[in-house]
């Protein structure tokens, strides 16, 4: 690992002092705690201690995050099937607290802008919080990271996201329009030292003064797309006041009078987060040394509700949906629980769910900007019948009842998730679900006679051996 940067060792010994700047500075070289956020609606058992006991019996739970926990050691999340199943979500536990931030709401039904959203940590959990009658919509400028996005949002399966990948203005066109706005700002990264070697190597003085002009645009660009009345959280991963507070200062001096507080977070002193205030905003410091975690720092205001701003849904650029005939939605109905609750779809050649409230701005949202991936994909019709596509296996939605399943023992699991061939015996003819143990859907099989088609996505599959 490459040493500190000595202007950013210097910097922190003079804002925080030389025995805390020190103790700081040993932490970004020690190793970081494991954590990860588990799925709350996947799976069979629902509260949070007796999921975490089943999969990971030497869990401890992450105090401020519902759903997370630290592992003791690193397991290899790569030959965990559950892992690839979506059963959770591999994530620092700093970054988790913005769970504990929305604590005070209930978010069900909102429409949620994450606007700076891959690899998709917090997207996921947004998803979680707003519920199938909710929206997210996960932005995300850069296309390669946007994939990765999709994938997780897919693999996560709430079927409550649409994926673009647009610049911030380009989404903030839709005016006014969101309950909970988040920018979790692409920054200089301070936080991220003791994990990400990169992180050093970019770092500079230039490179954070460079971070802070282009989060300060981003921040006005949320601003526009909040509705008065609505939740903005600002965050970033790194420790200085440029990007931090000040960031915020100047923030606050020019929305003056259209700021309001959020809700109190509630936090316990042991947990060791820096709390402090900047104008309307509450903000929270996770300093590796004093939380177990990374670096992270997060902040929670909300737009007046005397703040001016109308709701506008720019023209859509082109049109896209096709509404799915009587027959389609006979045979598409059979593939998800609550069928009445949800609007069926064609997009091009393939069908897609969404949930009834958010159909027709996932539609505006999907012609007016570019979407990446939208609600529940289903697959493609062919003679009347559902070719399901992989990601229906991950879709909290899916109805089990449509067609058998095989629960896979791990070695076979990982033959299945390399697109190996699996043995046949446990399958039915035609197409089957494949889950892991504990009946966790990875994909789907076809089987035809004494063969069985993997049809696991190539895109998707385990390439390391050991
Ligand atoms: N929210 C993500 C999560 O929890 O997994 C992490 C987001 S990461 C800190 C910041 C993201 O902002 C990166 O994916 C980066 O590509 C994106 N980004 C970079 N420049 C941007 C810009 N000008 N506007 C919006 N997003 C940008």
């Amino acid at each position: 690992m490459l040493p500190l940067p000595e202007n950013f060792v210097a910097r922190i010994l003079r804002d925080l002092g030389e025995s805390e700047g020190r103790a700081l500075c040993e932490a970004l070289d020690r190793e970081p705690p494991v954590s990860l956020r588990l799925h709350p609606d996947k799976c069979p058992t629902s509260d949070a201690p007796t999921r975490r006991q089943e999969l990971f019996a030497a869990a401890e739970p992450i105090p401020w995050s519902r759903w997370g926990c630290y592992l003791p050691v690193r397991p290899s999340f790569t030959f965990d099937p559950r892992f690839h199943a979506g059963a959770y979500y591999v994530q620092e536990a700093g970054s988790q607290f913005i769970d504990r931030m929305l604590a005070p709401y209930d978010l069900r039904g909102w429409r949620v802008l994450d606007l700076c959203a891959a690899p998709g940590g917090k997207t996921t959990l947004y998803a979680s919080l707003v519920g199938a009658e909710g929206l997210v919509v996960a932005n995300e400028i850069d296309r390669r990271r946007a994939q990765v996005l999709a994938d997780n949002v897919r693999k996560w399966g709430t079927g409550n996201v649409v994926v673009t990948v647009n610049e911030p203005r380009q989404v903030a066109a839709f005016e006014s329009s969101f309950d909970l706005v988040a920018v979790d700002a692409p920054c200089s990264g301070e936080g991220m030292f003791r994990k990400d070697e990169g992180a050093r190597a970019e770092w500079s003085e230039g490179n954070v003064r460079m971070c802070a002009q282009r989060q300060a645009e981003i921040l006005g660009e949320a601003w526009r797309a909040l509705r008065p009345g609505g939740v903005l959280i600002y965050s970033t991963c790194t420790f200085n006041r440029e990007e931090d507070e000040e960031q915020l200062e100047t923030f606050v001096r020019e929305h003056e009078g259209e700021l309001a507080g959020a809700e109190t977070v509630a936090v316990e002193p042991e947990w060791g987060v820096v709390c402090g205030v900047v104008g309307a905003f509450q903000t929270f410091r996770f300093y590796p040394h004093r939380a177990r975690g990374e670096g992270f720092f997060a902040a929670i205001a909300r737009k007046s509700e005397e703040a001016a701003g109308r709701e506008r849904i720019p023209k859509a650029r082109r049109s896209l949906f096709a509404a799915a005939t009587r027959d389609e939605v006979r045979e598409l109905s059979r593939w998800v629980q609550r069928p009445e609750k949800m609007r069926f779809v064609r997009l091009e050649d393939t069908f897609y769910a969404y949930p009834e409230e958010q159909a027709d701005r996932i539609r505006s949202i999907s012609e007016g900007l570019t979407a990446i991936a939208s609600g529940v994909e289903l697959g493609q019709l062919f003679k009347g019948r559902l070719k399901p596509a992989p990601a229906l296996a991950f879709a909290v939605a899916l109805e089990r009842g449509a067609l058998p399943a095989v629960e896979l023992s791990g070695e076979e699991a990982l033959r299945y998730l390399r697109r190996q061939e699996v043995g046949v015996e446990a399958f039915a003819e035609g197409m089957n679900l494949v889950c892991a143990v504990g009946g966790w859907p990875l994909g789907f099989a076809k089987r035809i006679g004494t063969r069985v088609n993997n049809l696991y996505p190539q895109s998707l599959r385990i390439l390391k051996n050991e």
